[in-house]
């Protein structure tokens, strides 16, 4: 690359349908069945390359997460720019809308949108299932991203996808003011074990509806407010209400527009809580 290129993307958010936790690794890793669903909430990225020497250089105006190193869209840049050993510097704007640490996996989709937007401006250099390995190295979030799918069901971390015919629902998102550690939901993750004939089929519990997270029986003691949340869309006709990943976002499905509105008006009086509808993307 003799000159410049730049690209704009967008990251979107995904929220987790239902997510079952089967088992724990030797490595402490919890084993998951859960379906990722990408939703209309998005991030924006704009990339820049230019010849040069490797640097990347990342800012967030208006955000106060960190623009070194710690921030997944900067290690994203690093691991591209070591596997292709390409002399380029990066330059990369982040404008942040999803809330961090809010189970919506911005960080993950924000790293997945810098390695495809490296690749396509770089012409295409690593081939899909190397950036899917990338990907999982960088967060067990990232591949479902990369996999450029509206629904998936993900299995092992998360990272064993297989794409599922998304269901059609507006869903109301509600954001609470305070970010959830995901470290610490599965510290104290209790495992409790199922009989050996219960097989989970998380294709199955999508289609009946039988929508359910089990990390939150963590959350709900410690953060009230994510109960209180699920209640109230519930209580507004959700087909489903529950937090998504590791919360702290809870959202309720619905099938009609107007009653999804009508629900995310009735949470405008929750204390410090963001909420928005959108529809599965
Ligand atoms: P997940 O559901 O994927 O476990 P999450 O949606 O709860 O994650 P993220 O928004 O991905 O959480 O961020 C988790 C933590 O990662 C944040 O607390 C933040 O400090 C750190 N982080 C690093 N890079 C980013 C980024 N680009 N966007 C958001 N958080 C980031």
């Amino acid at each position: 690359m003799t000159r410049g290129a730049s690209l704009s993307l967008e990251a979107p958010a995904k929220i987790n349908l239902l997510l079952h936790v089967e088992g724990r690794r030797a490595d402490g890793y919890h084993l998951i069945a859960t379906v990722f669903q990408r939703v209309s909430l998005r991030d924006r990225l704009h990339l820049e390359v230019t010849p040069g020497r490797g640097g990347v250089r990342l800012s967030c105006p208006g955000s106060a997460l960190p623009e070194d190193a710690r921030n997944l869209a900067h290690r994203a840049a690093e691991a591209f720019l070591r596997r292709t050993g390409l002399g380029l510097d990066v330059r990369v704007e982040l404008f942040k809308e999803i809330p961090p640490g809010g189970g919506l996996g911005g960080g993950s989709s924000d790293a997945a949108a810098v390695l495809r937007g490296l690749n396509a401006l770089a012409g295409e250099p690593v081939p899909a299932a190397e950036l899917m390995a990338m990907g999982a190295a960088l967060g067990a979030d990232v591949p479902f991203f990369l996999l450029d799918v509206p629904a998936a069901v993900g299995r092992g971390v998360g990272t064993e996808l297989e794409p599922v015919e998304p269901p059609a629902f507006w869903y109301v998102l509600a954001m609470p003011p305070f970010g959830i550690s995901t470290r610490w939901v599965y510290e104290n993750f209790v495992l409790t074990t199922r009989g050996p004939d219960t097989i989970f089929d998380p294709g199955q519990a999508l289609r009946t509806m039988a929508w359910k997270n089990d990390l939150e029986q963590v959350v709900l003691s410690a953060h009230p407010q994510v109960g209180r949340l699920k209640d109230i869309l519930l209580a507004e006709g959700a087909r489903a209400a529950l937090m998504s990943g590791s919360g702290s976002t809870v959202f309720g499905a619905f099938r009609e527009e107007a009653r999804a509105r009508a629900a995310a008006g009735r949470l405008a009086g929750e204390a410090g809580v963001r909420v928005r509808v959108v529809r599965g993307c």
